[in-house]
C-alpha cells in the first residue's frame, strides 16, 4: 500500500512539517474515526442501556454494533467476550486482578517475560507479593526474541499463568504466540497476550491464536483514547468475579448480595464509554479496508529502510532483532548522545520520536541502558519521513561530536 495521505488526518495535514514517529505511544486521528466520534455525539447520544425512549435504544445499539465490529476486526466469534476496557493497562489489571485473585494461591509460579511492558509485569508482580507466589521471567535471546526451550525450563505444574507480549514495544519482537500457548496449556497455565503493540500492526485472529486473554489499546490503532478491549474465553470470563462493581454489571441488588449480568455486562461497571468504541469501530473499519497484511507490508519496508541507514551512521547502535523480524519499531542509541537529547534535537527538525524507559524498566536493565530513543512507523508515514529520522539523527551525532571534540 501507499501511506495513507496526510490529508485524512487533520493534524498531520495541519502541520505539514510534522514527521511524527512516536505511533507505537500513540497514533494519530484519522477523519473518519472523529467524524464517528462527532456523529454519535451530534445524533445518537444517550447513555446505552438505561433508557426505554427510542434515542437511548439507538445509543445502546451503536454501542452494541461497535462491538460486533471490533470482535470481526479482531477475530473473535463470540463478540460477548469481548469486553470494552479504558485500554491494554486497565484490561491486564482486569485479569490479574479478577482472575489472578480467584486462582493463584501461595507457592504457584507466573512467568512472565523480561520484555514486558509495566502493564503486563506489575499486575502480575503485585498478585505475587499478595499471595506469596513466585514470579518468574523469562530472558531473552541477544536479539530480543523469546526462546521456546528456555521457557519450558520455566514452567512447570505449579504454573498458574504465562503472560507474553506480542509484540515488544521496545524492540518490536514479534514473540511466537501459538507455540507459547501450547507451552502454557501444556503444564495447566492460563496464556495471556499484551497485543497492544500487535493489533495496530498485524493480522491478528485472536481466536485462532489460542490465547486465554488479549489485551490492547484503541488509541494505539487510529482510534480514541480511553478505549481498550479485552477478549477472554467465555468459560473463564463466566468463572471469574467482577473487577469493578456498579451499575449495568449487576443482575439483582438485594440488600445483602448481588449477582451479575451476563458477559461482557459484568465486566462493564458504569455509563460505558459509547463513543469511544464508535470511533474505534471506524478505526477498525479502517485498517480492515486497508488491510492489515497490507499495513505490515508497508511498515517493514520504512522500518527496513531506516534500519539500514541508520544501522550505516557510525555510533548508532539499534536493539533487537533484524528489520525482517520486527514490527514498526527501531529502538537505538546514538553514542554516548542521551537519548532525550536525541529527541530534542530530532524536535528542533520537527521529528518526533521518543525518548526513555518506554515502561519497560526491566527490559531496559537487561540492555543494560537507562533509555532509548524509539521511532515507530504506522500507515501515515512515507519514506521523507524516514529521510528526516536519518538527517536528524546525523545532524545531532555532528552537533555532539563538535561538543565532545
Ligand atoms: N503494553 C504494551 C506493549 C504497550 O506498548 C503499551 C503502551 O505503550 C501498553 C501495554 C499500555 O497501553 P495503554 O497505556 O494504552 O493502557
Amino acid at each position: 500500500m501507499m501511506s495513507l495521505p496526510r490529508s485524512e488526518f487533520p493534524l498531520l495535514a495541519a502541520s505539514p512539517r510534522l514527521v511524527y514517529l512516536d505511533s507505537a505511544a500513540t497514533t494519530q486521528k484519522p477523519r473518519v474515526v472523529l467524524d464517528a466520534i462527532r456523529d454519535f455525539y451530534e445524533n445518537d447520544n444517550a447513555n446505552p442501556h438505561r433508557g426505554a425512549y427510542e434515542l437511548s435504544v439507538r445509543a445502546t445499539r451503536r454501542y452494541h454494533d461497535a462491538r460486533a465490529r471490533v470482535a470481526a476486526f479482531l477475530g473473535v466469534r463470540d463478540s460477548d467476550c469481548l469486553i470494552f476496557t479504558r485500554g491494554t493497562t486497565e484490561s491486564l489489571n482486569l485479569v490479574a486482578s479478577s482472575w489472578g485473585r480467584a486462582n493463584v494461591g501461595a507457592g504457584d509460579e507466573i512467568v512472565v517475560t523480561a520484555a514486558e511492558h509495566h502493564a503486563n509485569f506489575v499486575p502480575w508482580q503485585q498478585l505475587a507479593l499478595e499471595r506469596t507466589a513466585r514470579l518468574r521471567i523469562c530472558e531473552l535471546e541477544a536479539d530480543g526474541s523469546i526462546d521456546l526451550d528456555r521457557l519450558r525450563t520455566l514452567l512447570g505444574s505449579r504454573t498458574r499463568v504465562v503472560a507474553f507480549p506480542y509484540v515488544s514495544n521496545v524492540l518490536g519482537t514479534i514473540a511466537p504466540v501459538r507455540e507459547i500457548v501450547d507451552l502454557a496449556h501444556g503444564v495447566g497455565a492460563i496464556a495471556v497476550c499484551d497485543g497492544a503493540q500487535a493489533a495496530p500492526h498485524l493480522s491478528v485472529c485472536v481466536d485462532d491464536l489460542g490465547v486465554d486473554f488479549f489485551a490492547a489499546s484503541g488509541h494505539k490503532m487510529l482510534g480514541p483514547t480511553g478505549i481498550g478491549v479485552l477478549v477472554g474465553r467465555r468459560y473463564l470470563l463466566d468463572a471469574m468475579p467482577p473487577f469493578m462493581t456498579g451499575g449495568d454489571m449487576i443482575e439483582f441488588v438485594e440488600d445483602d448480595h448481588s449477582t451479575w449480568n451476563r458477559l461482557p455486562h459484568k465486566f462493564e461497571a458504569g455509563t460505558p464509554n459509547a463513543a469511544g468504541a464508535v470511533g474505534l469501530a471506524a478505526a477498525a473499519d479502517l485498517l480492515q479496508r486497508i488491510g492489515m497484511d497490507a499495513v505490515r507490508t508497508h511498515e517493514r519496508g520504512l522500518v527496513n529502510a531506516a534500519y539500514q541507514r541508520l544501522a550505516a551512521i557510525e555510533g548508532v547502535r539499534i536493539y533487537g532483532p533484524a528489520p525482517e523480524h520486527r514490527s514498526g519499531v527501531l529502538s537505538f542509541n546514538v553514542g554516548d548522545v542521551h537519548p532525550h537529547d536525541l529527541a530534542t534535537i530530532l524536535d528542533s527538525y520537527h521529528v518526533c520520536i521518543r525518548a526513555g524507559h518506554h515502561c519497560a524498566q526491566p527490559l531496559m536493565r537487561r540492555l543494560g541502558v537507562s533509555a532509548t530513543a524509539r521511532a515507530s512507523f504506522y500507515v501515515y508515514n512515507d519514506d521523507a519521513d524516514v529521510d528526516a529520522l536519518v538527517n536528524g539523527v546525523m545532524a545531532a551525532r555532528e552537533m555532539f561530536s563538535r561538543v565532545g571534540a
